[in-house]
């Protein structure tokens, strides 16, 4: 039977034809490369995206071709957003922090055909054009003035401007299948080869409607948008298709990612809402409190990737009024999975109660299907106490990995995601580990991020990481790593002691070493694994004297 409704295909140009429709004055501002800001307004945006597609289709790409981009964020990245996944062809954003044998690989296993890169990356560009088998095309996302004085030679290289310049606005975006590939995003992978997720015009639709709701990114045509989360990072949390459906001002920080270029631009801009993982927003707290600086526009920022420490959430809601919606997602998952923004029973709560509501992940947004599990697989209750495996489904949970179709990943159609999480009885889900990052003490679990919340609390402590160390009566027992704020002294025996009536007396923490810094991975998150195997052994010598906790 024919349905009733029309069957119009959720597609990623019918956000950038509705941004243009709608909001074509809406600005995009850009902070570039070459130092100046560029800005200009959704029309532009749409005018140019369409000769970026009739550029690529020139350069003979063909639907389901992969077309790379090493890049910043920027309004030319947003162009090939649209440029690539609407013409049928597929967005591959590539994250230039990764080693250069993961970047080499990535290319290679993707077979991106053209890859599109800010100068800065150039020397990237030169080392990944001398490992990989066959030629690719490279353009230079810069007017012919800036165009690097020498090329290597075999390496094609064009220039970005050029090609619009030589293409014609022109052009019909293409009614595609909606299940059609729109973009591809490779999970950072500690262990292993990083894995593809392919996303698909209409999953990035749909999460797209999901994540802009008023409980989740609230997403509106008042909002200036400060994405400082990156593109080549699962497509900046999905913020460049929110503001074109919304309408939103998008403001996009391009290289300058430190606290006094972003809090310059904040103001400038008039942001209101960003996004960004708890490093980038540990550097620009650390300018504005050094520089006694306000924000007079922002009033809301998500913080995702890694768990918010309540300290942050303290300084940014009591100091400076902004208010913060801790989210949680994977790359697999598009990537927004569940916000943490408070259900009206819950406004009345007193202060405290509140901060341990912020240090949970959330609530799934509608379309994510959540529960934990035991070893077994067995459901577990959503009492707040148990903690368990947590899996996910949905229209955006990606059901396998680009050109590995053979790996099944699901178990029973659930997506596990590898976190250990708990859920209580509202449904705010709280992480409580990554599953490898689980602290197993006399064969009970020790959550390793509720003892970093503690430490963070600490007015001496800038970081903290705590990572399981073998121990030989308890199997592991808890290690506290520690990054001391500029000038403080603080000792061991004095935040041990903070540790006490805030912890069960078993976990806490047995030693701590304080250390200059944290190993990061190529997101920002801290690399647990590389400090297990500096400091796995760590209570080995103690071995004879082990005191049982109590
Ligand atoms: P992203 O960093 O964008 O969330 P990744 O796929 O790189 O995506 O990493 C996903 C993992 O990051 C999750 O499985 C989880 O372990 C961790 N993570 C993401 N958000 C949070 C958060 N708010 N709190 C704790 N861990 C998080």
């Amino acid at each position: 039977m024919k349905g009733l409704m029309m069957e119009q295909p959720l597609l990623v140009a019918s956000l950038l034809m509705h941004a243009q429709r709608h909001h074509a004055d809406q600005e995009i501002v850009s902070r570039r490369v070459e130092g100046d800001l560029h800005r200009y307004r959704f029309a532009d945006l749409a005018a140019r995206s369409r000769r970026m597609a009739n550029a690529l289709g020139g350069l003979g790409l063909r639907p389901g071709d992969r077309v790379g981009t090493l890049a910043w964020n920027g309004y030319r990245h947003m162009e090939l957003y649209f440029a690539a996944s609407g013409s049928g062809a597929v967005l591959h954003t590539i994250n230039p922090r990764l080693h250069i044998d993961q970047l080499a690989y990535i290319v290679e296993h993707a077979d991106d055909r053209v890859i599109c890169f800010d100068l800065s990356f150039l020397p990237i560009v030169e080392a990944l054009a001398a490992r990989l088998s066959g030629p690719r095309l490279f353009v230079a996302m810069c007017d012919p003035d800036h165009m690097p004085a020498a090329i290597p030679p075999g390496m094609s290289m064009l220039c970005y401007e050029a090609l619009i310049d030589a293409n014609g606005d022109d052009y019909a975006w293409p009614l595609l299948d909606e299940n059609t590939a729109s973009s591809l995003c490779y999970t950072s992978g500690t262990t292993g080869n990083p894995k593809g997720v392919l996303y698909s015009h209409r999953s990035t639709v749909l999460h797209t409607y999901a994540a802009a709701l008023p409980d989740a990114l609230n997403c509106s045509a008042r909002d200036s948008i400060l994405p400082v989360v990156p593109m080549f990072h699962v497509n900046a949390w999905g913020l460049p298709y929110i503001a074109c459906m919304v309408g939103a001002k998008l403001v996009f920080p391009g290289p300058a990612l430190d606290g006094k270029s972003l809090h310059e631009l904040i103001e400038a801009e008039q942001v209101t809402l960003s996004a960004g993982v708890p490093t980038v927003w540990q550097g620009l707290l650390a300018h504005v409190a050094e520089h006694g600086r306000r924000f007079t526009s922002m009033r809301r920022t998500v913080i995702g990737g890694a768990p918010c420490p309540t300290a942050m959430a303290v300084q940014f809601q009591e100091h400076h009024q902004v208010e913060v919606l801790h989210a949680w997602g994977m790359t697999e998952l598009s990537p927004v999975g569940t916000v943490c923004s408070f259900k009206s029973h819950q406004l009345s709560m007193p202060a405290d109660a509140r901060y341990a509501l912020q240090a949970k992940q959330g609530r799934a947004v509608f379309g994510i299907d959540m529960k934990i599990v035991d070893a077994e697989g067995k459901d577990l209750p959503w009492d707040g106490e148990a903690a368990g495996n947590l899996l996910v489904r949905g229209p955006w949970v990606s059901r396998t990995y680009f050109r590995d179709e053979a790996s099944e990943p699901l178990e029973d159609g659930w997506f596990p995601t590898g976190d250990v999480a708990r859920i209580d009885r509202d449904g705010f889900m709280q992480i409580t580990d990554r599953s490898k990052d689980v602290i197993k003490s006399g064969g009970e679990w020790i959550s390793s991020i509720d003892l970093e919340n503690v430490a963070c609390l600490h007015p001496g402590v800038a970081s903290a990481a705590c990572i399981a160390a073998r121990h030989p009566k308890w199997d592991e027992r808890p290690l506290l790593l520690i990054v001391r704020k500029p000038g403080s002294g603080l000792a061991k025996d004095e935040l041990l002691a903070f540790f006490d009536s805030k912890v069960a007396k078993w976990w806490k923490p047995d030693d701590v070493v304080f250390v200059d810094g944290f190993p990061l991975g190529a997101t920002g998150k801290v690399l647990k694994n590389k400090l297990r195997e500096q400091f796995q052994h760590h209570y080995a010598p103690a071995m004879t004297q082990a005191s049982p906790p109590g």
